[in-house]
């Protein structure tokens, strides 16, 4: 009897938990989730990426373009992504930089919000837009 009551309590938090997976975009205020996927990808984006990146666009006050989303193996490699990247487990998107005073001003929404977040992420700047990645030991800047 215990058995099948532990068993049914499992069943329903798992199923809850689900139902929460799904429905974080309900919460998120500036982006649909088809900005964050790139092509025909099967790996669904992380939720704590597309949360954190919302926050970071409700303070920046400016448009933030995902200029690169999740990716799929073949779609990674057709663009010369690193093998294994984070694109193609739904970790990292590229955000498009459009001039130096914008590029300034999200790295520092970046990296603030990630300190008040406890939410290690990955920046590496390019010319033309920033690779973010998330979970991550450390928080890591790097310019290519
Ligand atoms: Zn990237």
């Amino acid at each position: 009897m215990y058995k099948h009551i532990f068993f049914l309590t499992i069943l329903i938090l798992f199923s809850i938990s689900n139902l929460f997976g799904q429905n974080f975009w309900n919460d998120i205020r500036y982006f649909t989730p088809e900005e964050f996927y790139t092509n025909k990808e099967i790996h669904p984006v992380d939720s704590n990426l597309v949360i954190f990146i919302d926050e970071v666009r409700h303070q920046l006050q400016e448009p933030i373009t995902i200029s690169s989303g999740v990716r799929s193996k073949k779609y990674n490699h057709e663009v010369g992504g690193k093998e294994g990247s984070s694109h193609t487990i739904g970790k990292a998107i590229d955000i498009k930089v459009v001039d130096a005073n914008y590029r300034a001003k999200l790295l520092f929404y970046l990296l603030s919000e990630s300190y008040c977040r406890n939410l290690p992420i990955k920046i590496i700047q390019y010319s033309s837009h920033f690779h973010i990645a998330v979970d991550l030991k450390h928080t890591e800047v790097y310019i290519d």
